[in-house]
């Protein structure tokens, strides 16, 4: 593989910039209390908390984020890398909840952030001192337990509201046979599977395309999700990950005789990977919102897109998006 990219970029800083005027403008609409409370995230990971908890985002099938789960699940250090990433969204994420002025019991919040993400249904269990956490969540098998980062965010939000360190881990998990995925103080019974290969799942994609029951997710969460596996010390990994099922993927197209330009936009559609356009014969431009036209996640569509179309790309950055031509 060889891309070669042209172009700056800046989309993170444009998109923080519009959401400051969107919040100035809801401050300046004459409501005192929400001038008072809407204080400006600092943060690109405190933008995604703050825009899933009140809503914003759309609807997206849950695939891409059962897939962005599943990849960074591969291996032990990247499971303690979005665990450790969980607890710092979710001490962020309580401090979102505590001063919003939302909430009387800020507690309260974390039920109303899954729900708003697409995992409905979620509820505590106390025993005694101890808590358990229980929540609905797409059901796909992928032979593990991959929630290490919502295990983390659970516990670092937790862990505020006690006052004392909580360290909750999945005991089980709806990618994982069980209904529900639950979140016990307790050793992690399945946390140390690593997923099973995944190609058999995205080659039921590729064919049926998702269910229509499939889940919905949040896109501002789905973001989040890949951004506990953009960490710079394994973006390299997850590349090479991600480029090996885009190059199966593309195999099995070409072999099947299915045109992959057709093929490859469902796919990107479908894993949240960015919404592509045909240009031409071997021309096509790959559309990304703002929230997720950051380098790290871009270069994620680009390693899948490249594993799929299997040659050498150009590649250069035009408004929202990329252009890809492949070099004959
Ligand atoms: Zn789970």
């Amino acid at each position: 593989m060889a891309v070669k990219k042209t172009g700056k970029r800046g989309a993170t800083q444009r998109m923080l910039e519009a959401w400051r005027s969107y919040g100035n403008g809801r401050a300046g609409s004459g409501n005192k209390k929400a001038a008072e409370t809407l204080r400006q995230p600092s943060g690109y990971e405190e933008v995604l908390l703050d825009g899933v908890l009140r809503g914003r985002g759309w609807r997206q099938k849950a695939d891409g984020a059962l897939f962005a789960s599943a990849v960074a699940s591969m291996a032990e250090s990247l499971r303690v890398l979005r665990f450790a990433r969980g607890i710092k969204a979710g001490k962020v994420l309580y401090s979102l909840c505590a001063r919003s002025g939302e909430y009387r019991n800020p507690l309260l919040g974390l039920p109303d952030f899954f729900g708003n993400a697409g995992y409905p249904r979620m509820r505590y269990e106390r025993n005694g001192r101890s808590f358990a956490v229980r929540m609905q969540s797409q059901q796909a098998s992928v032979g593990a337990n991959i929630h290490a980062f919502e295990a983390g965010l659970v516990s670092g939000f937790l862990g505020i509201a006690e006052g004392r360190p909580v360290l909750l881990s999945e005991s089980a998990c709806s990618a994982n046979g069980s209904e529900y995925c639950v979140f016990e103080e307790a050793p992690a019974r399945g946390s140390t599977v690593e997923p099973d290969d995944l190609s058999e799942w995205l080659l039921r994609l590729l064919q049926e395309g998702a269910p229509r029951s499939s889940w919905g997710i949040n896109s501002y969460y789905s973001n989040l999700i890949w951004e506990t596996a953009l960490h710079s010390m394994y973006s390299a990994e997850i590349r090479g990950i991600v480029h090996y099922y885009g190059d199966l993927l593309g195999r099995i197209t070409r072999r099947d005789n299915r045109k992959p330009e057709k093929e490859l936009g469902r796919m990107l559609d479908s894993l949240a990977l960015g919404r592509m356009r045909v240009e031409g014969k071997a021309s096509f431009h790959v559309i990304f919102d703002a929230v997720s036209m950051r380098r790290r996640f871009t270069d994620i569509s680009l390693a899948f897109a490249s594993g799929f179309l299997g040659g050498n790309l150009q590649v250069s950055e035009q408004s929202g998006g990329y252009s890809i031509s492949i070099l004959q």
